[in-house]
């Protein structure tokens, strides 16, 4: 005679942020808004332009227009840029004895040159950010019409 199976049943942990909301992978999000893709589906291009981003991705229709991405894009760009720049800089200035001139032809196109090609993946990482954490307008609970279909409106008590 069969003896009855155990079975363990296991939950997984909840999958809503402190505000209620379904959690967003943070990680996911970004690196798909630094590869400068919706964060929601990975598919939609974030930009149609240099810096300016879409209202909406036009695969899956996520509203990306709350964004408040502001100066945060360049502030970044430029920790990340001269936390490169200037120590190489001072290195090869100490290891060589390179004109003032030749320091300049170096250093002035690849700070260019990196500020250019980082500004525009930090602002689509920090848009997916900001999506992510449901920052700004992305928390769209006041306004239920705005909520994708499966999510619960919450009113306070
Ligand atoms: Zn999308």
């Amino acid at each position: 005679m069969d003896t009855p199976v155990e079975t363990t049943v296991w939950q997984s942990p909840p999958a809503e942020n402190q505000l209620g909301l379904p959690k967003r992978n943070v990680w996911q999000a970004m690196w798909r808004g630094f590869r400068c893709r919706c964060p929601q589906c990975g598919e939609g291009k974030l930009f149609n332009g240099y810096l300016t981003s879409v209202p909406a991705c036009s695969i899956c229709g996520e509203d990306l227009s709350h964004h408040r991405a502001d100066d945060a894009p360049p502030y970044f760009t430029i920790v990340v840029v001269g936390h490169v720049v200037v120590p190489l800089m001072v290195a090869v200035f100490l290891a060589t004895e390179l004109s003032v001139t030749t320091h300049l032809l170096i250093w002035m196109p690849l700070t260019l040159v990196m500020t250019l090609a980082l500004l525009r993946p930090i602002k689509g990482a920090l848009i997916a950010l900001q999506w992510a954490l449901y920052m700004h307008g992305f928390d769209t609970r006041s306004d239920p019409d705005a909520m994708p279909e499966g999510y619960l409106r919450i009113d306070p008590a």
